[in-house]
């Protein structure tokens, strides 16, 4: 209905209305995608906190991780990756030092509060899985997180597959680490690619996505905004085979369709399936083939040019190793003597979490430790803006339309009378 009203008014119309209408908001270009700038903290950058010590592949950067009740909330100019803010979480107590306390006021604990209070309140996280059926989704999701989402999973039989239709599925789950609290939600696309027919198979997926930003929007706009359930998606896991060439037609519909309404990150599934060398040739074609069809997958934020150079090294090679090639295994082996999570063939093991078998660890770090709330930012600052800008901008065309139409029906009134 949004969609009608846009293309139906021009746009003339529509900046006299912005103009004339008091305490408007400003709107957004639906084309323009940008991202809104974040303010950066001016503070000398803290400790990274010392939450994570055993396989820490990528050192947890000292990003800010603010909370949802720490909203950044600006609407002027784009945002790039490197204006992302910095965090100030790490070091607990910025006056416990050998420095005079009567020099400070006191703002500097600020951050500590915010930490308490976010930790208090919990976090939430959203990811979507989407891709043929049996890439191993669900064993990744399983591996990530070390939980069964997947307990009540019914297999569909292939008659069944055939006649199945895209249907979109959520399992929630709370975990607990350290005594911060993440409410995870995985929300499948069963049925996604299976069909004889696969033509605007992911209508179903961005309608999903819309009407979670459209309840956003809703519980936004009403009067109890206290407890908002937040249902957005904040990031697209898109599995892709190890066995085709590249990405198939289907991939790049999918992606074209659904980059501008949530943060993708591609994924090589299998990857165990494929030598060293063709994994290597596989991401080089994927990453040229995104590119040619102009997709946009989720952007690493940039490294500040002060960042020390382990540091630097560690994000290049995160951003190189797109799409993450990756191996799903829940069951536990032993290895060289190690109780590790990995696949028995009759030739060897492969190791979920060896860096040089696989990208799990490094999409583990970035997903949860590095860019989890890049990625709720991202979501809220560019996605979801861009939706709600949308919105206002339709509800202005059809205020604009009704106000038109009334003038004229009452001269035609007016004229008819005697
Ligand atoms: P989904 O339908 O995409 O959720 O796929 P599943 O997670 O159910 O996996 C389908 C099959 O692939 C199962 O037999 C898994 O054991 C297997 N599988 C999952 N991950 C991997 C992997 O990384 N490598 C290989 N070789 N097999 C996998």
């Amino acid at each position: 209905m949004i969609k009608r009203f846009l293309e139906d008014t021009d746009d003339t119309e529509l900046n006299k209305f912005v103009k004339d209408f008091p305490g408007n908001e400003s709107y957004h270009q639906p084309e323009a995608k940008t991202r809104v700038s974040r303010p950066q903290v001016s503070e000398p950058r803290p400790q990274a906190p010392e939450l994570y010590e055993d396989d820490l592949e990528f050192r947890t950067p000292s990003w800010p991780q603010p909370s949802d009740s720490q909203q950044y909330c600006s609407a002027s100019a784009p945002l790039s990756p490197s204006a992302r803010p910095r965090s100030p979480w790490g070091k607990l107590d910025p006056y416990d030092s050998s420095e005079d306390d009567k020099e400070y006021v006191g703002f500097a604990t600020l951050p500590n509060q915010v930490h308490r209070k976010s930790v208090k309140k919990g976090f939430d996280f959203t990811l979507m899985v989407a891709g043929e059926s049996g890439l191993g989704k669900s064993t990744l999701v399983n591996s990530l997180f070390l939980t069964d989402l997947y307990r009540d999973r019914k297999l569909l039989s292939a008659e069944e597959r055939i006649m199945q239709t895209v249907e979109i599925t959520k399992h929630a789950v709370d975990i607990e680490e350290k005594g911060v609290r993440l409410r995870l939600t995985i929300v499948d696309t069963p049925g996604f690619g299976d069909a004889v027919n696969n033509t605007e198979c992911w209508k179903p997926v961005a309608e999903y996505i819309d009407q979670q930003f459209e309840q956003y929007f809703r519980d936004e706009s009403g009067l109890n905004r206290k407890n908002i359930q937040d249902n957005r998606v904040h990031c697209c896991l898109y599995f892709i085979s190890p066995f085709g060439h590249g990405l198939r037609p289907l991939d790049v519909e999918f992606m074209k369709a659904l980059h501008q309404r949530v943060n993708i990150v591609p994924i090589l599934a299998k990857a165990d399936t494929l030598t060293p060398l063709e994994v290597e040739r596989k991401k080089r074609k994927i990453r040229e083939e995104i590119e040619l069809f102009g997709i946009k997958v989720y952007q690493f934020p940039d490294c500040d040019s002060d960042e020390d150079e382990d540091f630097k090294l560690q994000d290049q090679a995160l951003k190189e190793s797109i799409p993450f090639a990756v191996i799903g295994s829940n069951t536990v082996v032993e290895a060289r003597g190690r109780r590790v999570r990995g696949r028995l063939y009759p030739w060897g093991i492969v190791e979920v979490e060896n860096p040089g078998h696989c990208d799990f660890v490094k999409l583990r770090t970035m997903l949860v430790r590095t860019h989890m709330q890049d990625l709720k930012d991202v979501t809220r600052e560019t996605h979801y803006e861009n939706y709600r800008a949308q919105c206002i901008q339709s509800m202005t065309r059809l205020v604009v339309k009704e106000r038109n139409r009334k003038p004229r029906a009452q001269s035609k009134q007016v004229s008819g009378s005697p």
